[in-house]
């Protein structure tokens, strides 16, 4: 675990964020924050904005406006002397570290083995030494139900075998926040399982924070301590799985629920 200047600082925090692609405003005046251990679950309909809060935190996405801190630490702006300015490249870099990513497409390089893949980070980004990432690399494919794919290129791997190596990859550099961005939306239903259940024992045996964006409904029920469900950019509740689930307040979470479940 790394060091952390405000240990009770939430781990996420967004403050009147918005975001705008182009003249379209995407998330509005959107506050929330996720606490250090938390597994915060996105839900909602096609287009209301959940992808684009995981590239916000990853800097995948620019910031139009309002302010996100990790771990109390501006991320991209912050306010000084009232205005708002932008943190140095360096900062970002520095906090972005401390963030893990898995995609809906995998996104491994494709022309390295999958321990070139895992390895790749943690010594270039992380400083660890060849031997030390290398080892880790094994134990993290062991972890995922793979040792004996350290050799191989991702292109022979199958969907699910590939995602589960993208979870390998992202737990090497040890992160305090892991974001998952719809990761079993692109595979085959049969291998879905292996990869949530991967995502299952990550949960119930690290304390890493996620922020997760799913259509898998049973494993969002599961691992969340709680689910936000938006609409149109905005959180339109939030609460733990088990009311979400069985007795949302809002008409609008009912009718999203009664189509998908
Ligand atoms: P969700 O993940 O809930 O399906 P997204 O965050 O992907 O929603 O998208 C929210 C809205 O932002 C959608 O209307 C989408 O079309 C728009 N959007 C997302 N990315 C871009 C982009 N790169 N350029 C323009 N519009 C975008």
């Amino acid at each position: 675990m790394h060091t952390d200047a405000q240990p009770t600082a939430p781990v996420i925090e967004f403050r009147d964020v918005e975001k705008q692609f182009d003249d379209k405003t995407v998330l509005k005046d959107l506050s929330f924050t996720v606490e250090r251990g938390e597994r915060v679950t996105l839900i909602g309909p096609s287009g209301s904005g959940k992808t684009t809060i995981l590239r916000l935190v990853m800097t995948l996405a620019e910031l139009t406006g309002g302010y996100i801190f990790i771990g109390g630490e501006p991320l991209v702006y912050e306010q000084r002397n009232g205005k708002r300015v932008p943190v140095s490249k360096r900062q970002q870099k520095q906090l972005t570290t401390r963030i893990g990513m898995v995609f809906q497409q995998f996104n491994l390089f494709p022309n390295m083995t999958v321990l070139e893949n895992i390895i790749e980070a943690p010594i270039h980004v992380l400083g660890i030494a060849k031997r030390d990432a290398i080892e880790r690399a094994h134990q993290l494919l062991e972890q995922v139900g793979l040792p004996d794919k350290a050799d191989s290129h991702p292109t022979a791997l199958s969907g699910g075998q590939q995602q589960r190596v993208a979870i390998a990859r992202a737990l090497a550099m040890d992160p305090e926040i892991l974001l998952l961005d719809e990761v079993t939306s692109a595979l085959d239903p049969e291998v879905v399982v292996d990869v949530l259940q991967v995502l299952r024992d990550v949960a119930a045996t690290t304390d890493v924070t996620m922020l997760i964006v799913t259509h898998e409904m049973s494993f969002a029920r599961d691992v969340s301590h709680r689910v936000m469900m938006l609409d149109g950019g905005k959180i339109i509740e939030s609460a733990d799985p088990e009311t979400i689930f069985t007795n949302p307040s809002h008409e609008r979470t009912q009718q999203f629920l009664s189509a998908v479940l």
